[in-house]
């Protein structure tokens, strides 16, 4: 049986990208669109629980039939996961996002997290970003990132996903022929460039703007960051177990009271899986 993909995206239903990755993922499947209908970049991880969420449907310059929300991309997800499309979903791909997702930035992504929704609804889920070069302007060619995306899929499908884990994929923007290959990473140091700018307004109340430069990056090997300076795609597998299991050993000496100390035989467990 054709397997259902559902397509999203954090740069707004209308986005070049998202129709670049249908195109591509089309030919392992059948596709269906659900993305928010605005930029949600950096919207983080969402859940709308306070207000009704609205779909409507629209044509892609393609003549694609989508559909899109009000909400955040994990929004659509959930509308999606949880029976939008009646057909259950076998696996959900978000982007082609415009920028790099790497390092911390994953926390910050519409576009990790609706993948990172996925997983919450027990669906597989594949983010997928390009790097833009600091000089690049004009529009962009997704087609080499598509291209690559529509390989991580494929594996997906054929390989599957465990449960609990997503896969974090970064293009460097580069034609087909100069792309090295993919690989395997863990996330890198991002270096946030952040500034707070402090403007008045002409009520004479000031505001505040979150600005700086881009963010940039340590460039190490084995890193979401190396990999893409060296000209691969990098594919990184995140889950959503947040734990510094190697600090529960530290955390257990200190001085805690007998009532919340933390069950020792729990600590070597976690110890041995570290
Ligand atoms: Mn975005």
């Amino acid at each position: 049986m054709d397997k259902h993909i559902l397509v999203t995206n954090d740069d707004g239903v209308l986005a070049p990208g998202l129709l670049a990755l249908t195109q591509e993922v089309r030919k392992l499947g059948k596709v269906s669109i659900l993305a928010p209908d605005r930029n949600w970049s950096g919207g983080g991880h969402v859940k709308t629980l306070d207000r009704a969420l609205r779909v409507k449907e629209y044509r892609l310059a393609d003549g694609t039939i989508a559909y899109a929300s009000d909400g955040a991309p994990s929004d659509c997800v959930a509308l999606a996961a949880l029976g939008y499309f009646k057909e259950p979903i076998d696996l959900v791909v978000s982007g082609i996002n415009v920028g790099a997702n790497l390092g911390h930035d994953v926390t910050y992504s519409g576009t990790v997290t609706a993948a990172m929704e996925a997983v919450i609804a027990g669906i597989p889920g594949i983010a997928v970003s390009l790097e833009i070069p600091e000089t690049h302007t004009g529009e962009m060619d997704f087609g080499p990132a598509a291209r690559a995306a529509e390989k991580v899929v494929r594996h997906a499908l054929e390989n599957g996903l465990p449960q609990e884990i997503l896969l974090n994929v970064n293009v460097p923007y580069l034609r087909d022929e100069e792309i090295r290959g993919f690989r395997l990473t863990r996330q890198g140091l991002r270096v946030y460039h952040s500034r707070l700018d402090e403007r008045i307004d002409p009520r004479g109340r000031p505001y505040y703007w979150i600005g700086g430069d881009a963010p940039t990056g340590v460039a190490e090997r084995g890193t979401d960051i190396g990999a893409l300076a060296e000209g691969y795609v990098s594919v990184t597998p995140l889950h959503l177990d947040l734990t510094a299991y190697r600090m529960m050993t530290d955390l257990n000496t200190w001085d805690w009271d007998e009532n919340t100390a933390i069950p020792f035989f729990e600590l070597q467990l976690q110890d041995q899986k570290a």
